[in-house]
């Protein structure tokens, strides 16, 4: 067997190999459980190995694992109802992962349009978006790190900034797509939701939130206000699971037509199944509630550190002059893990279920790596 490394080189080294995950914590090959304060990248909100999601994947999993979207299949509709009245939508489509969800969203506004017999091409973003990795989502993200070398992009998106967005929607604007809280860009709350949903009422544009790493609960809200006309949504939706969703407002439902749009993996039923659970769980214990007290203490004890802190709820970020040696120190001497949001902050992601115990442990991994970090330079 080659020893090459088998994968295209995406992501980098990898510093751990991980073997297990349970409850907050996952194990690597070498026998060393960490404290996960990534989550997968939001996506395992309640933890690992939750028994109401396992439960939820054996049962679905002993049934049907796939039909593709030519049948109707129970868990799937439950899941769309769920998601339904949960936003007071007009409809959903289901899909695999975030950037399809948000693809699912322009084509869907696009459509709106060119169905009032208006077809309108303007895209606006907001500086420091992610949005996903297709062709379509790196154009929408807007920044040179993602697009450099894909050229030709697909026309008609514009970055705008924050406090430029509500002036800038004209009735040239198809649609501005915004996150409320901005993952990748920092944790970065966007300043105005509201100036922007008048000004797109105003000019008859859509608002569509990738609420993909924010929502779901993360930022303490479950449904952000003002309401959207649109929300994409994925990572913590399918439980452990690949799941998006495309949640439209009523006044959307009827803008797809039969074979406008589809997915031959799109709401499989197994995730369908683990997102239905976790949207009971998150109801049940209220969990969003719980993003909000505990965001509140992580918060609390990462400003009495010294340390700026930028998000909300259980999404935020530390900055700091450079936040690899400090993830890196997180990582290999208090065995927490935490990801970047960009060269200067870190970024928090923790289980909507941790503990207080386990938000205090996040926040003295920190305070360690920055006291190795200020007695390596005065050191010096
Ligand atoms: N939108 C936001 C805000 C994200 O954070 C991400 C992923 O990090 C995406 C879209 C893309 O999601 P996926 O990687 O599931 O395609």
């Amino acid at each position: 067997m080659s020893t090459q490394d088998p994968f295209l080189n995406t992501y980098g080294e990898r510093p751990l190999t991980l073997v297990r995950g349970s409850g907050r914590r996952v194990l690597d090959d070498q026998g060393r459980w960490y404290l996960d304060a990534i989550c997968g990248i939001a996506v395992n909100a309640l933890g690992h190995e939750h028994p109401r999601i396992l439960a939820a994947i054996a049962e679905q999993s002993g049934k049907l694992l796939h039909t593709s979207n030519l049948y109707h299949v129970p868990v799937q509709r439950e899941l769309a109802q769920a998601l339904v009245a949960l936003y007071d939508a007009g409809g959903v489509f289901l899909c695999n992962s975030g950037a399809e969800a948000n693809e699912s969203a322009l084509k869907l506004a696009r459509k709106y349009h060119y169905k009032r017999g208006a077809p309108r091409a303007e895209i606006l973003v907001a500086e420091h978006a992610f949005h996903g990795r297709t062709l379509a989502m790196v154009t929408l993200t807007g920044r040179d790190k993602y697009q450099e070398g894909y050229h030709p992009l697909p026309p008609g998106v514009r970055v705008v900034p924050d406090d430029q967005m509500a002036s800038e929607i004209s009735e040239a604007t198809c649609a501005v797509f915004l996150e409320p809280v901005r993952g990748e860009g920092g944790c970065l709350p966007f300043p105005d939701l509201q100036g922007v949903r008048d000004a797109c009422d105003a000019h008859g544009a859509l608002l569509v939130y990738d609420e993909i790493q924010c929502g779901l609960g993360r930022t303490g809200t479950l449904r952000v206000q003002p309401e959207p006309d649109i929300r994409a949504l994925a990572k913590a939706l399918g439980g452990g699971l690949p799941l998006g969703a495309m949640v439209a407002a009523p006044h959307l439902a009827d803008v797809f037509g039969p074979g406008d749009h589809g997915s031959t993996f799109g709401g499989n039923p197994v995730a369908c199944a683990a997102g239905l659970a976790f949207l009971q769980v998150l109801a049940e214990e209220g969990l969003e509630q719980r993003c909000t007290e505990l965001g509140a203490l992580l918060r609390e004890r990462l400003e009495a550190l010294g340390v700026p802190v930028v998000g909300q709820g259980l999404m935020l970020a530390a900055q700091v002059e450079a936040s690899a040696p400090l993830i890196q120190h997180m990582r290999e001497v208090s065995g927490v893990l935490v990801c970047p949001a960009g060269p200067n902050a870190v970024r928090f992601l923790p289980a909507f279920n941790s503990t207080e115990a386990e938000i205090h442990e996040m926040a003295d991994a920190l305070g360690a790596a920055l006291l190795a970090a200020r007695a390596a330079t005065s050191g010096r």
